[in-house]
């Protein structure tokens, strides 16, 4: 395997190669999960690979998510079987093989509140159950994700402290897949894809897309690279229609509130609460990384023309805190809310018109100008969709190569659990790098300042920022506080960290 480094120097060598030499088997345009999957997925099969994204790693949809790795219990209910199965599988190649370490186990918890009649708790215990079945017959076990279970009303007070008191019959508890980031995994995804070739460049936007290639604008530079491929895989997300005018997407964005964990003290699961009034719907909050807790998710349609940074809209925001307080002895008030974020969600129209459920699966469509478009899915099942579309621009193109490999190759910083746990590194570190958490704290070598928090709460250190300067392909400060670490979501943790954001630049 080749560097996995990513920096400037990379790029500006890679671009200038290309400039040279403007041929290539595969180009992918977009550098989403599902963008860098299928530039692993092909760079891994021995195809010579150019991934061209317009803004950063993770600019889009793919830092925005819930940061869950699903079973596929929702798409049970809803009777779509091979999606929830297909779930349930990537669901254990990310926890046990691909991304041990930038993923762990969460425990799903319901509390048992008089607004839970027998009914609906049966219901949601029946639904838990199917949701063993589909991770036995995943072939993942209970020793990587234990089997759900009722529990009694002093087990749900301790992994729940805030739940209300009066009326609680105990806990209903489902565990599910977790991602310490989801912009994370998309750069260890180009990272790994690097390492076997792929020339990962960002800040370029791909321009006149055809089915043999296009024209790379760099974005830093200011010039013109065209790209003469023998494929080119679309995987723009809620941009794709904009290089295959014959999609119809129908985005819905989804709102998260993020609260300190000192809002919801003890909180050690997934809180989840029916939405009032309806069977199938939760409100989560979900403990996150750096001392936060999400509260998500909404589902609106947002027409028109697709925002770079989507925004919450105030109602959203009342939602979500009316429905977590229903569960909640002290209830959480705006003035707790410390940030909030939005995503929009890929779907793609269904027969009728309407982004059914149906089209949360992914769709892999060759254009008329034989662009190979990638859409829908979801961040759990990226590498499938990777695995779909590089098959198809293979069969379309008649390029020589080899079977998917991706469902055993680990990320890079990949480890078993075991081996993760003797890495001597921090925690924190060790969760968001892997086997890499010592190269990181190598990076503050002599600079004893490095190992401190660039901002108060977390444990992002100067080490981490130049880590992330040096090898993992940051630009700028954003690329810094709003992709590689997410210190950028809540304002004043973003300002108190730019100096160092502005420092490990300078130091590169
Ligand atoms: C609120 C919300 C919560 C979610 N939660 C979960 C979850 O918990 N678990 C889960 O599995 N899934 C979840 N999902 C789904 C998942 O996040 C998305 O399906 C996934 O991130 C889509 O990734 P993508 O790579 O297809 O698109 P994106 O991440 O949007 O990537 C597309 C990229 O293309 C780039 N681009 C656009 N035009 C060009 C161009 N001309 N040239 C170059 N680059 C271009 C953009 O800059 C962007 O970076 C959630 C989605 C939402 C909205």
């Amino acid at each position: 395997m080749r560097e996995t480094s990513l920096n400037a120097a990379r790029r500006n060598r890679e671009l200038s190669e290309l400039a040279e030499d403007d041929r290539v088997d595969l180009l992918v345009i977009g550098g989403g999960v599902t963008g860098a999957g299928v530039a692993l997925d092909a760079a891994s099969r021995g195809l010579s690979v150019v991934l061209a994204e317009k803004h950063d790693l993770a600019f889009g949809t793919s830092r925005w998510s819930s940061k869950l790795v699903h079973g596929g219990l929702r798409y049970l209910a809803s009777g779509h079987v091979g999606l929830a199965h297909e779930s349930a599988v990537e669901r254990g190649i990310l926890l046990r093989r691909t991304a041990p370490h930038l993923t762990r186990p969460l425990p799903q918890l319901v509390p048992l509140l008089p607004e839970t009649d027998t009914p609906r708790a049966a219901l949601v215990r029946a639904g838990f159950l199917a949701g063993d079945v589909l991770r036995l017959a995943a072939g993942t076990g209970s020793t990587c994700l234990p089997r759900s279970r009722r529990i009694g009303t002093v087990e749900t007070l301790r992994m729940a402290p805030p739940v209300r008191h009066e009326g609680l019959r105990g806990g209903l508890l489902a565990w599910d897949g977790q991602l310490v980031d989801d912009a994370r995994l998309v750069t260890a995804i180009a990272r790994t894809a690097a390492g076997h070739g792929a020339r990962v460049l960002t800040r370029c936007a791909a321009e006149r897309v055809h089915g043999r290639g296009a024209v790379l604008h760099d974005r830093l530079g200011g010039q013109s690279v065209p790209v003469r491929a023998r494929a080119v895989v679309n995987a723009t997300g809620v941009w794709a229609d904009e290089i295959a005018p014959e999609l119809t997407l129908r985005p819905s964005r989804g709102t998260h509130l993020v609260v300190s964990a000192d809002s919801l003290p003890g909180l050690d699961a997934a809180l989840t609460v029916p939405v009032p009034g309806t069977t199938n719907r939760f409100v989560f909050a979900l403990p996150a990384d750096n001392g936060r807790i999400h509260i998500g998710l909404t589902d609106e349609e947002e027409p028109g023309s697709v925002p770079d940074v989507p925004e919450a809209a105030a109602h959203e925001v009342d939602f979500l805190l009316e429905t977590i307080n229903t569960a909640l002895t002290e209830p959480l008030r705006a003035a707790d809310v410390l940030a909030t974020y939005s995503g929009l969600r890929p779907l793609l129209s269904g027969r009728d018109g309407s982004s059914a459920d149906l089209s949360r699966d992914h769709a892999v469509l060759t254009g008329q100008n034989g662009v190979v478009s990638v859409v829908g899915g979801k961040l759990t099942t990226y590498r499938r969709m990777a695995e779909d579309a590089v098959d198809e621009a293979v069969r379309a193109s008649g390029l020589d190569a080899g079977p998917c490999r991706t469902a055993r190759l680990p990320l890079v910083g990949a480890a078993d659990r075991a081996r993760l746990s003797r890495v001597n590194a921090p925690r924190g570190l060790v969760a968001r790098h892997g086997t890499e958490a010592p190269l990181v704290l190598d990076q503050a070598a002599g600079a004893p300042e490095g190992t401190e928090p660039v901002a108060e709460g977390t444990d992002v250190t100067l080490a981490e920022l130049l880590f992330a300067v040096r090898h993992e392909g940051a630009l700028d400060t954003d690329d810094l506080l709003d992709r590689r670490t997410r210190l950028g979501v809540v304002a004043r943790d973003r300002e108190a960290a730019l100096p160092a954001a502005r420092e490990a630049l300078r130091r590169g």
